[in-house]
């Protein structure tokens, strides 16, 4: 993607579904019943510290609706409110791995024989596949678009364990290792923001993505959601939180390091106002997408200005 001439001068998400699909495309978020390896012992019982996964999608907690019904309803909505005529189901609610092989294998096939549904996005944790599962993906991205989603956050051991993810990034990169080259559209999700983080420590994660090869991002800022072991914390000794201009100029900063060809899914977090506590500020994903694209024009700037390349 030349970013330098792309009107947003980042390679967003629209821009990537239409290259792809060549028109609209509604991502239906499902709930599979799945729980998480950091909330049921295996790894933790807490959850990441940031965790309400309820906030994620409030009011979405289907994992008692047959997922049929909830692509039927996701295909409604999509179809109707955003006159999309292709589908990717994505598999959201906690760890969309974290299941036997057959049992996976049985859920994602279930979505893919609607002609409609183009493809499957999965969010998991790295450390939640194995060589098998990596297989089984690979051999459905051989018929359908599949992005695996890896909740990464950091790439700081230390940031890690302070918002007890139960897991390192060595193992994000055993996960690439296994997952690059085999068809699978990789996005990962990171955190930009931890108090125990500097600015430029941030910025180098945008470096680091590069070079392990992902496909995509999600980028967020650092949410305090109710009903968290952050919230605590953050009650107890509040910590500083980026504002809202001097999260565009961070982002920016980010975007120059990222390589245009990642396609850039998220700017930010989101989460409704009844979970929220900071930062508010009263901007839509929408406006702040517009924001960083006249950042980065100000700046005669763009995605992948400054990335590291091999
Ligand atoms: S891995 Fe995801 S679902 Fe599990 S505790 Fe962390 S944020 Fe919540």
């Amino acid at each position: 993607m030349n970013t330098a001439l792309h009107p947003k001068r980042f390679y967003d998400y629209n821009t990537f579904l239409h290259e792809k699909f060549g028109g609209k495309v509604y991502k239906i978020c499902l709930d599979a019943g799945f729980t998480c390896p950091n909330r049921d012992g295996k790894r933790g019982v807490g959850g990441c510290i940031y965790c309400n996964n309820a906030s994620f999608s409030p009011g979405a907690r289907l994992a008692d609706t047959p997922i049929h019904e909830q692509i039927a309803a996701g295909m409604a909505v999509g179809r109707n409110r955003f006159k999309a005529e292709k589908f990717i189901a994505y598999f959201q609610a906690f760890t969309n791995t974290y299941a036997p092989l057959e049992r996976l294998r049985e859920l994602y096939s279930q979505v893919l024989v609607y002609p409609e549904v183009v493809g499957l996005a999965i969010g998991t944790r790295p450390d939640a596949v194995d060589t098998d599962k990596i297989a089984l993906l690979a051999e459905l991205a051989q018929n359908k678009f599949v992005s695996l989603e890896y909740g990464v956050q950091s790439m700081h051991d230390a940031t890690l364990a302070w918002i007890r993810r139960g897991h390192t990034y060595g193992d994000f990169v055993a996960a690439m290792d296994w997952t690059r080259g085999r068809g699978i559209h990789v996005c990962a999700h990171v955190m930009l923001g931890f108090p125990c983080e500097t600015r430029a420590g941030m910025v180098c994660l945008a470096d680091e993505m590069t070079r392990v090869g992902i496909a995509a991002i999600k980028i967020h800022n650092l949410i305090v959601t109710r009903d968290t072991p952050l919230a605590q914390i953050y009650a107890q000794e509040p910590f500083p939180l980026f504002a809202y201009d001097e999260y565009v100029e961070l982002v920016c900063d980010f975007l120059e390091h990222l390589s245009p060809v990642i396609v850039v899914e998220r700017l930010c977090a989101t989460t409704p106002d009844e979970y929220l506590i900071a930062p508010r500020w009263h901007k839509s994903p929408g406006q702040l997408s517009q924001d960083v694209s006249k950042c980065l024009l100000a700046r005669n700037s763009y995605q992948g200005r400054l990335a590291y390349s091999q």
